[in-house]
């Protein structure tokens, strides 16, 4: 298939490897030149705009950071609509605001062009391997047409509903990264105040119910105080306060996940944003005097 793909990101250049690997035609975008060197390396044709890949292709892919920045690719200055042909398929693979979402499918179909959302998890790792986990929402006809491209980026590959259930599921998905890995940081933190080693808690822990792929990464990053992304804490802010944003409009006490965000707002008014999340395990710390 012709494949576009817009943002060379930490996830959006593997993956357009891969869908190059996997035989498509894939056309890349990025802000910067230099990010589609490797990419185009692999194969990939490097295109001047969003909308110059996007008339080559009849499935275009957007894989940015946040619900604005989707917007300014779809339907900014030579952006996404202004190049797509009616019948192509735009998938927005970012993760943002499901409201904003189905507002995109709603404009983008009035050009008759279709969408899906569809973010992911499974961090650069899963976007490296093509294991990604991928949460689909929009019509089901739609979903079986771009299966191949899904097939050649990850493995768990669920349509969850209509236009902005995907979205849906990947805050659902967020909460439970988020509320786990305070758990794993306070964990790591009693055994080592304790003076029992972290690392054999961690190995303990994980053949148990606590046992989780949070402890296993982030568990490691925050033994090896090591936080090189990975995933930006700025970028999980972005995705709890979506969920803040949701548990407004829903009336919902969510008191985890407002736990977390008030910890990632901590980070980023450190100037840590861009570390990997796991270095909530720096706040943590920082709290009980516990600094390394
Ligand atoms: P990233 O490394 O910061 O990459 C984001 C890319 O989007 C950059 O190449 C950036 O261009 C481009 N971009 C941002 N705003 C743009 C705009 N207005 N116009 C054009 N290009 C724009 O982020 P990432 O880790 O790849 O994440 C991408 C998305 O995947 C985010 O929504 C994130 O929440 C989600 N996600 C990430 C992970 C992870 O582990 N990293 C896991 C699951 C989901 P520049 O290079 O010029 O800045």
């Amino acid at each position: 298939m012709n494949v576009a793909f817009i943002g060379m990101g930490i996830m959006g250049k593997p993956m357009a490897i891969n869908l190059r690997k996997a035989g498509h035609t894939v056309f890349v975008h990025g802000r910067r030149a230099e990010t589609m060197a490797q990419p185009v390396e692999a194969g990939c044709t490097r295109c001047a705009s969003a909308a110059e890949a996007a008339a080559q292709a009849e499935i275009i892919i957007v894989m940015v950071s946040d619900t604005p920045d989707v917007e300014q690719v779809l339907f900014g200055d030579n952006g996404v609509a202004a190049g797509a042909r009616p019948g192509s398929v735009v998938i927005d693979m970012s993760t943002i605001s499901p409201t904003a979402t189905r507002m995109f499918a709603e404009k983008l179909q009035a050009r008759g062009i279709e969408m899906l959302d569809a973010p992911v998890s499974g961090g650069d790792v899963g976007a490296i391997n093509a294991t990604l986990s991928i949460m689909v929402g929009g019509k089901p006809e739609v979903f079986d047409r771009v299966r191949p491209v899904f097939e050649a980026m990850g493995k768990n590959i669920v349509r969850v509903g209509d236009h902005g259930a995907g979205q849906v599921a990947k805050a659902c998905h967020q909460i439970v990264v988020a509320v786990t890995s305070e758990g794993v940081a306070e964990a790591l933190t009693v055994a080592r105040k304790h003076g029992v080693a972290p690392a054999k808690v961690r190995d303990a822990l994980m053949g148990g119910f606590a046992g989780s792929r949070i402890l296993e990464v982030h568990g490691k990053r925050m033994l090896d105080n090591d936080y090189t992304p990975g995933f930006k804490t700025k970028l999980h802010q972005k995705d709890i306060n979506i969920v803040m944003q949701t548990a407004k409009e829903l009336g919902l006490a969510l008191p985890g996940a407002a736990l977390m965000m008030q910890h990632l707002n901590a980070l980023m008014g450190t100037g840590d944003g861009e570390l990997d999340s796991a270095a909530v395990m720096k706040i943590v710390e920082r709290e009980s005097g516990m600094e390394r």
